[in-house]
């Protein structure tokens, strides 16, 4: 297949030409409750530095995530691991596609080292789509999560995975290496996967989650939903009672924002008042932690979730003793 070069990401970084010729959506005007401030904090552009001297790259960037000025601002970044080029070509997502490079080798430590630089108490990492490898990448989300415990044996590990289609015993290498979070995003209600995540099976993300808490219960399970796609509030509260179903202990639920012309247009924005409304339905559902507002990501206060998370269980178990 010809590739195309993509000089506004860097020399050297492909796109499929199916996912540059989409047709053009208009992008909406964004309301008054989805603005954040510039990036600007010194420890902001500490954190740039790090990132680059590590050779690393962040879902925060590559994903032109609203929330990097704070987040980056309290040195919380997510590292994604196995490059900047993903297999598959999500309309929402802003990662390139293309064919990926080879893994580093090195890439292990650079994240660990990164980690303990920056004093991380809970970190998330997470991947593009390595479906032209054997095991998904499985191997080396295992290799990253043994060399962070090895120089931060304190810091907790939340891993945000692809869904490993096609890659039998994918998903056991990486439970196997013991992450305290197992995060796999749903993204959106199943009638919406043909056109918002094609390459994806909706029932095939619910059984990985179902299945991590068969091999190892744990492990915290957790996954996330984008709204503003056209789904209907029945589809929301059916996905919460199958991610109930499949034993998910948090869920995250947040805004879509159309990264580019080229990606899935906003459908609407919803109001915080409705993510209220979403959170409580949640909640009734019986998820541990739910988190649920129009600038909420899966990273989004990943650690003071992590501690929430672990408390409600502990309140849970004492409830139920
Ligand atoms: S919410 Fe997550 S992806 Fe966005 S800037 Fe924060 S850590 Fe990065």
């Amino acid at each position: 297949m010809r590739v195309v070069i993509d000089h506004r990401k860097g020399e050297g970084r492909v796109r499929h030409p199916e996912k540059v010729c989409r047709p053009d959506n208009p992008m909406a005007r964004k309301p008054e409750w989805i603005r954040v401030k510039a990036p600007g904090h010194p420890v902001y552009y500490e954190t740039h530095t790090l990132m680059r001297h590590h050779k690393l790259v962040t879902v925060c960037e590559e994903a032109a995530c609203p929330n990097i000025g704070e987040c980056w601002s309290q040195r919380h970044a997510t590292m994604m691991i196995m490059g900047g080029i993903c297999t598959r070509a999500c309309a929402f997502c802003n990662v390139s596609t293309g064919i990926p490079l080879p893994l580093e080798e090195d890439e292990p430590n650079r994240v660990a080292e990164a980690v303990t630089k920056l004093g991380l108490r809970h970190v998330v990492v997470t991947s593009v789509d390595r479906d032209d490898l054997e095991d998904g990448g499985a191997e080396h989300f295992a290799r990253v999560i043994e060399a962070i415990r090895n120089v931060s044996a304190k810091t907790t590990i939340e891993v945000l995975t692809p869904d490993f289609l096609r890659k039998p015993k994918a998903l056991e290498k990486v439970v196997a290496a013991r992450p305290d979070v197992f995060n796999h995003n749903l993204e959106t209600v199943p009638r919406l996967y043909p056109t918002i995540r094609p390459g994806a099976r909706y029932y095939h993300s619910l059984r990985l989650l179902d299945q991590v808490k068969q091999l190892d219960p744990s492990i915290f399970t957790k996954s996330g939903l984008m709204v503003g796609l056209g789904e209907e509030k029945m589809e929301l509260a059916q996905v919460m009672d199958d991610l109930r179903c499949a034993g998910v202990d948090f869920i995250t639920m947040g805004q879509y924002l159309q990264p580019t012309v080229k990606h899935a247009a906003v459908a609407r924005f919803v109001t915080p008042e409705e993510f209220e409304e979403y959170g409580v339905m949640a909640r009734a559902k019986g998820f541990l932690q739910v988190s649920s507002s129009p600038l909420t990501r899966s990273s989004y206060h990943a650690d003071s979730d992590f501690a929430a998370l672990q408390a409600a269980r502990a309140q849970r178990l004492e409830e139920g003793s």
